[in-house]
C-alpha cells in the first residue's frame, strides 16, 4: 500500500531527478534524449547514429570523444528496448566531471517517467536537461472534468497539465424553441423529461469512468450557462462520486475545447487541494502539541525512536529535509553507531571520520559502513510498521513552520508515551 503512496513517489522521483540536475561536464558533453511512447526504436537509433556522426565536426578532441562515448552508450541502453514503454522513456549519458581535476567517468541512466512525456528530442549541454520531468512532478493527482450543457457532455481525466479525452456523448434533446404547432407545454415537458434522462445518463457514465481511477482527488463540473447547475441539484449520480465533486468552472464552449477551458481555469484551484490537505496534516500534529496530548512527537531521535517501537500513526517529512543518514562500524571492536549530516557536509564528514572515537573501545577507527539519505531509511522503517507517511511541501504556512521550527520531522503517535 505505501508503495503507492503519491506523496512518496513523487519524492522519490524528485530526489532523482535533484541527483540528476548535480551531475555536470567539463565541456558541452552532457547527452539528454527524450522519447515519447509510441516512437519506433529503430528509428531513434537512426537519429542517435546522425548525432554521432556530427559529433565528429566538434573541435576539441576530449569533448568530441566524450559525446560519442556517451552516444554510444545510450544506444547500448536504447538497444535493450523492442519497444518505449507506454510512459515514454528518458536516458542521460555523460562523463561526468570530477570534484578532483581527474579524467571524470562516464555515467549512464535510464529514467522511464511516472506520466507520459509528449516530446522527442535530444540535447547535448554542460548538464542533463531536466526540466520536462520537473515539470510532471508539479502535480500527479488525478482529476475528472465533465463539461456539459443539454445538447452534449464530455468526460475526461486530468493529470498534472494534460487532459485525456475519455468520452463523449450527445444528448438527444431539442432546443428551447419549439417547432411551429406544438403545445408550448407539451414541448416543456417532453424536453424535461429527455433532459432528465441525459442527466442519469451523465452520472452513470460518471461513476463507470471515474470510480475505480487510481488517486482520484476530486471532480470537477464545466460548461456555459446554469445547466451544470441544474445537473448538479439534481441527483443524478452515486454517493461516492458526489463526494468527489470540488466545483463548478463557466467556460464558452463544450467539448473538447470545454475541457482544455476546464483545465486552464482550475489551476490554481488544484494546487490548493493538495495543499489544503498538508495543511490538515500539519494542523492536526499542531494540535497535538499544543493540548500537551501526548501524542505528538518531533526531532530526529525522537522520531526514530517512536518508529522503532511501532507507535507512529503518521509520520510528516518536509520535502526540505536534505539529510543523510551515516552508518559507522569501529574496525577494532565492531561496535555500530549512527551519525545523521547535512547533505552538504557530507563529504566533509566522510573525511573526519577518524576523529571520532568509538563510543565503546574509546579507538578512533570508524569506517563508513552505509550512507542513506535519512528520508529513506524513516519511510523503511515506517513501512516496516504500518505509520502513514506524507512528506509535505514547503509551500504552506502549516509546512513552513514544520521545517523551522520541528526540524522537518514529525509524528502523530498511536499511543501516549510515558517519561
Ligand atoms: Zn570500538
Amino acid at each position: 500500500m505505501s508503495q503507492e503512496n503519491p506523496s512518496l513517489v513523487r519524492f522519490r522521483f524528485q530526489r532523482m531527478l535533484e541527483m540528476l540536475e548535480r551531475k555536470e561536464g567539463r565541456g558541452t558533453e552532457l547527452i539528454t534524449v527524450y522519447i515519447p511512447p509510441g516512437k519506433q526504436v529503430s528509428e531513434v537509433m537512426n537519429d542517435l547514429r546522425n548525432e554521432w556522426g556530427t559529433a565528429g565536426n566538434i573541435k576539441s578532441k576530449t569533448t568530441r570523444k566524450n559525446v560519442q562515448d556517451a552516444l554510444t552508450k545510450a544506444m547500448e541502453q536504447l538497444k535493450l528496448y523492442t519497444r518505449i514503454p507506454p510512459t515514454g522513456l528518458v536516458i542521460f549519458a555523460g562523463t561526468i566531471a570530477s570534484q578532483q581535476q581527474g579524467v571524470g567517468e562516464m555515467e549512464t541512466y535510464v529514467l522511464i517517467p511516472p506520466e507520459p512525456i509528449g516530446i522527442y528530442y535530444y540535447r547535448c549541454e554542460h548538464r542533463f536537461m531536466l526540466d520536462p520531468l520537473f515539470e510532471l512532478l508539479r502535480t500527479e493527482d488525478s482529476y475528472g472534468i465533465v463539461v456539459l450543457d443539454s445538447k452534449a457532455a464530455t468526460f475526461a481525466l486530468l493529470k498534472g497539465k494534460r487532459a485525456d479525452i475519455v468520452k463523449d456523448i450527445s444528448s438527444g434533446v431539442a432546443g428551447k424553441t419549439r417547432a411551429g404547432g406544438q403545445s408550448a407545454r407539451r414541448y416543456e415537458r417532453l424536453r424535461q423529461m429527455h433532459l432528465n434522462e441525459f442527466f442519469t445518463r451523465v452520472g452513470n457514465y460518471m461513476t463507470d469512468i471515474f470510480k475505480d481511477v487510481p488517486n482520484l482527488k476530486g471532480i470537477i463540473v464545466g460548461g456555459p450557462g446554469p445547466t451544470k447547475e441544474d445537473f448538479l441539484k439534481g441527483n443524478y449520480f452515486h454517493h461516492e462520486i458526489k463526494e468527489k465533486i470540488l466545483t463548478t468552472v463557466d467556460t464558452g464552449y463544450t467539448g473538447h475545447e470545454g475541457v482544455k477551458e476546464v483545465v486552464e481555469r482550475s489551476q490554481d484551484f488544484l494546487k490548493n487541494v493538495r495543499f489544503y490537505e498538508e495543511r490538515k496534516i500539519v494542523q492536526d500534529f499542531l494540535y497535538n502539541v499544543g493540548q500537551e496530548t501526548g501524542l505528538a512527537t518531533y526531532g530526529e531521535r525522537e522520531v526514530i525512536q517512536a518508529l522503532r517501537s511501532n507507535n507512529v500513526r503518521q509520520l510528516l517529512i518536509s520535502e526540505g529535509v536534505r539529510r543523510t543518514m551515516v552508518r559507522l562500524q569501529c574496525r577494532d571492536c565492531g561496535a555500530k553507531d549512527t551519525r545523521i549530516v547535512d547533505r552538504d557536509e557530507l563529504v566533509g564528514f566522510e573525511e573526519s571520520v577518524a576523529d571520532l572515537s568509538c563510543l565503546k573501545c574509546g579507538n578512533g577507527n570508524y569506517e563508513v559502513v552505509e550512507t542513506e539519505d535519512l528520508i529513506e531509511a524513516l519511510v523503511k522503517l515506517a513501512e516496516s510498521t504500518d505509520a502513514k507517511v506524507e512528506i509535505i511541501s514547503g509551500e504552506t504556512e502549516e509546512g513552513e513552520m514544520l521545517n523551522r521550527s520541528f526540524g522537518g520531522l514529525a509524528a502523530i503517535l498511536k499511543y501516549r508515551q510515558f517519561g
